[in-house]
């Protein structure tokens, strides 16, 4: 039985002050039951202060990025292991953002997957296609060359401690959410690929959702089998909006 995560992307917003309110809001409304975990992903510069906040509580840490390279005369970047040194459990790889923003490739991220995991590191590798690719009919292909290069990179015994995030770029910040449906067909997709790998490995990774997950939609889109959690973007900015889909996990019934 896989546990259900909820991990919360903050992407580049907040304040020490604000940030400390919600993680403060987080820790003190962890719904009761278990079964679940949460997560959240700061900007690098409160990861310190968070790390604190958290400590002794439920809630996990995790960063949204991370280099490819252990150390070194790389200006601006942060190593895998510097985010264990302040409380890391988990980090971000391959966010649709920074792939298109920042010109990750698939080989990059793939890099940036193995160093997480060296480090001691779960790395959460985002996966998912445009708007243009769905209605192109391309979903499988873009997802299978986007988790192939990491399967091909770390091999797929990885993916025992890794974690997969399909988040359709479509879907994300847009109001746009995909339907349970739509995404159960891609998580079983992945699952499947895995599978024709490591039947083993492929029934124990957590397959994230992520796009537009929130308090009313999070129900129907974790009672799905293949739907293991979600990646959540503008509703963990505010404690009350990601406790909300805290509670949706805490009741899901992932038994059948
Ligand atoms: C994200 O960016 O990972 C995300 C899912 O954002 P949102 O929930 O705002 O769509």
């Amino acid at each position: 039985m896989r546990d259900i995560l909820i991990a919360g992307n903050w992407k580049m917003n907040g304040s020490s002050a604000v940030n400390a309110e919600l993680v403060a809001g987080i820790v003190a409304g962890i719904p009761d039951g278990d079964g679940f975990s949460l997560l959240v992903c700061p900007p690098f510069p409160y990861l310190g202060a968070i790390a604190a906040a958290v400590s002794g509580s439920a809630v996990r840490l995790g960063a949204q990025n991370v280099s490819e390279h252990e150390a070194g005369a790389y200006t601006g970047e942060v190593s895998a292991s510097m985010l264990r040194d302040v409380g890391c459990d988990y980090v971000i790889v391959g966010h649709s953002e920074r792939r298109a923003m920042y010109g990750e490739s698939s080989a990059r991220v793939a890099e940036k997957f193995v160093a997480a995991q060296a480090a001691g590191l779960k790395p959460i590798l985002c996966v998912g296609e445009s708007l243009a690719e769905r209605e192109a009919g391309t979903t499988e292909q873009v997802i299978d060359e986007q988790l192939d290069a990491v399967l091909g990179a770390a091999g797929v015994a990885a993916f025992a401690s890794g974690v997969i995030a399909y988040e359709p770029v479509w879907a994300i910040g847009t109001g746009k959410t995909a339907s349970p449906e739509q995404a159960e067909d891609v998580h079983r997709h992945i699952r499947e690929r895995l599978a024709g790998q490591n039947a083993q490995v492929a029934a124990d990774t957590q397959i994230l959702y992520g796009g537009s997950m929130k308090g009313d939609n999070a129900s129907g889109l974790l009672a799905m089998p293949d739907i293991d959690g979600g990646l959540i973007g503008g509703a963990s900015l505010k404690a009350k909006d990601f406790l909300a889909i805290a509670q949706a996990a805490a009741q899901a019934d992932k038994t059948g």
